[in-house]
């Protein structure tokens, strides 16, 4: 057993959520509980919270006050996923506390790491083991998801969304993503559509001026169309791409795709004072309780929380989760059914259990 130095224990608010959210949070929650027990000087304080459209049906509120203050007063957040398709506000809308805690915590900045473990997972031919391997970082509190709450009006003749971009925020989020690129391969790629839009103009704009201050990262800019296409062609070209909320919401899924699909797509969102490590995939509604859900995502969610959270210790478990998701992932007969398995979510869990 490793042994490390830590003196206060880590507060995490689990939210396991709606659909199979409770499902991949349980597998979550074993394997951190085993890498406790295999990195002395880990201590994780679990705290679990009801939240989600189950809760909302009870109360009235998917994300009730005292949620809200253990997300706040938490070192991390551990989110499962929330919402579902037939619960939703009287006008219509479906619950997304998942967007509304990005909001609320001004969680900026959408990590998403995306990594081919076996090429058996790829629907592209050729590609070997760690060729796929870059970070989409979304930036996720404005863009054209900021007018998300605006009312409808039913006899509206039309409709509009607003695509917000400001300074403060651009500029924030690009030292996040040079800051990231200069401890990988130090190449970043700017998605945006500053063919069209003047937002993403003004986008690209800060982009470069925020590139000056980092000559060692090589820079490139596409547009949201053409990194599409390059992303399918030659998704071994990027290292850390940087976009817009609504790009990088529709270019993670088309990420996801490259490597297993949304049971393999794991995020963190972060701000400057919390974050929330969750699977890029929803609620799933078709596979509940049927013990098929793709625990992956989940698992390598909570690894990046061991990460963020940088200590010796939970470096180290970070570590060893990567570690027994890599082994467990060289057999290509240990899949759930979303990736051609036969394995249930039970048998996954056990195995990377087993490879710590
Ligand atoms: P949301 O709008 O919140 O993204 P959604 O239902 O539109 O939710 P997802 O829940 O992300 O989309 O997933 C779409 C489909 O992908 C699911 O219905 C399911 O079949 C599959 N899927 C998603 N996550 C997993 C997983 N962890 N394991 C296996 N299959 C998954």
């Amino acid at each position: 057993m490793q042994s490390f130095q830590q003196t206060t224990p880590f507060r995490i608010t689990v939210l396991p959520g709606d659909g199979i959210g409770p499902e991949v949070m349980a597998a979550a929650v074993q394997v951190l509980d085993k890498v406790q027990g295999r990195v002395a000087g880990l201590q994780l304080i679990l705290d679990e919270y009801a939240a989600g459209a189950g809760e909302f049906q009870r109360c009235g509120d998917p994300l009730p006050e005292q949620v809200r203050l253990a997300c706040n007063h938490s070192d991390a957040v551990l989110l499962g996923a929330m919402g579902l398709p037939d619960v939703r506000w009287p006008d219509g809308r479906e619950l997304t506390p998942q967007i509304d805690l990005r909001e609320i915590f001004q969680l900026f900045q959408g990590i998403r790491p995306v990594f081919l473990y076996h090429e058996a997972d790829c629907p592209l031919k050729g590609c070997k083991p760690g060729e796929i391997d870059f970070v989409i970082i979304r930036e996720s509190t404005e863009g054209l998801f900021s007018s998300r709450l605006r009312p409808l009006h039913a006899d509206a003749d039309s409709a509009t969304d607003q695509l917000l971009v400001t300074r403060e925020r651009s500029q924030q989020l690009f030292h996040v993503a040079f800051r990231l690129a200069q401890t990988r391969r130090s190449h970043l790629t700017l998605v945006d559509k500053a063919n069209v839009l003047p937002s993403m103009v003004f986008f690209r704009r800060i982009f470069d001026e925020v590139a000056e201050q980092y000559p060692d990262v090589t820079t490139r800019r596409l547009y949201v169309d053409a990194a599409s296409l390059l992303l399918v062609r030659q998704p071994q070209e990027f290292d850390v791409l940087v976009t817009e909320n609504m790009f990088g919401d529709i270019l993670s899924d088309l990420a996801a795709a490259l490597v297993g699909g949304m049971g393999m797509a794991p995020s963190a969102d972060i701000g400057e004072n919390t974050a929330v490590f969750q699977p890029c995939h929803g609620t799933a509604p078709d596979l509940i309780g049927r013990n098929i859900a793709n625990p992956i995502a989940m698992i390598l969610s909570a690894a990046m929380m061991l990460e963020w959270l940088d200590s010796d210790a939970s470096r180290e478990a970070a570590r060893l989760i990567r570690a027994a998701v890599t082994s467990v992932m060289q057999d290509p007969s240990c899949r759930t059914p979303d990736m051609k398995g036969h394995c249930t979510t039970d048998q996954i869990t056990a195995a990377i259990i087993a490879a710590i």
